[in-house]
């Protein structure tokens, strides 16, 4: 179980669904807090592809996750075509999606406009999934500092909702599991409620070194982008206007060494 690949994850959550259910953030305001569950928290820092492949596992599983989608992160981008439906997909198989929302953003504003900033982050999103957000997940707190908006009351926030106080965090970061994590998911009895934060691309159907996998992730990102700088330039080559500027150019430098010469 301390593998990190698709059949590691199903053995994962089979072990902790045969006790505790998995239940989604927008569930928490009315879930009774009698049978046994677990938060099922997707952060989706790098790829809405590898999210939305779990996702769809999920579903056929009956499983229904939270997924926290990053509006600004630098790997994928919700406004593009290629990732514009993910947010309506994920709910279309029973997910949740949340906002993944990174604090150094707001450093940019006074302060009177963070909520708004948030709210707008919130309500493009919503647009996007065809369904209110309702849950916010801070996106990497150890880099970006105090969450401003730990104690809002408009939406369950994952590290501050009054209900998670005190309730377990066990996280995948890095393909890792840290000690106390570890304790929570090896011990003989689970938690009665916990909250399980993990990241879809951790989980490939075969098992990649975490490294390679980490690395992988940005060559993707830094190779789609060597594959647009090659085509603008071979664009820029052939563009009409570039083609009359120089040979104006051309054309004049002729002239002027001609007049030189007379
Ligand atoms: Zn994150």
């Amino acid at each position: 179980m301390q593998r990190f690949d698709r059949g590691a994850y199903w053995a994962l959550l089979d072990r902790l669904r045969a006790t505790h259910r998995p239940r989604r953030f927008q569930e928490l305001p009315t879930a009774p807090a009698r049978s046994p569950y677990f938060l099922l928290r997707h952060d989706v820092d790098y790829s809405p592809a590898a999210a939305l492949d779990l996702a769809r596992e999920e579903a056929a599983r009956g499983v229904r996750a939270t997924y926290f989608l990053l509006p600004n992160g630098r790997h994928y981008n919700l406004l593009t075509a290629e990732f514009a439906a993910v947010p309506r997909r994920l709910v279309a198989l029973g997910h949740e999606v949340g906002l993944h929302y990174d604090t150094r953003f707001f450093a940019s504003f006074p302060r009177r406009r963070w909520r708004v900033l948030l709210e707008s982050q919130a309500a493009f999103l919503g647009e996007l999934a065809g369904a209110p957000v309702r849950s916010i997940a801070q996106h990497q707190p150890l880099l970006s500092g105090p969450d401003p908006f730990r104690r809002t009351r408009r939406f369950v926030n994952a590290y501050g909702s009054p209900l998670l106080r005190g309730m377990p965090y066990v996280s995948d970061a890095c393909a890792a599991w840290r000690d106390a994590s570890w304790a929570v998911l090896a011990a003989d009895h689970l938690p009665p409620a916990f909250q399980l934060v993990l990241h879809a691309e951790n989980w490939p159907r075969r098992a990649v070194p975490r490294l390679r996998l980490y690395a992988r992730l940005h060559d993707d990102v830094a190779r789609a982008v060597r594959d647009e700088r090659d085509a603008l330039l071979v664009k820029i080559r052939a563009h009409q206007g570039v083609r009359e500027h120089d040979a104006r150019e051309r054309r004049e430098e002729r002239a002027r060494l001609a007049g030189r010469r007379r």
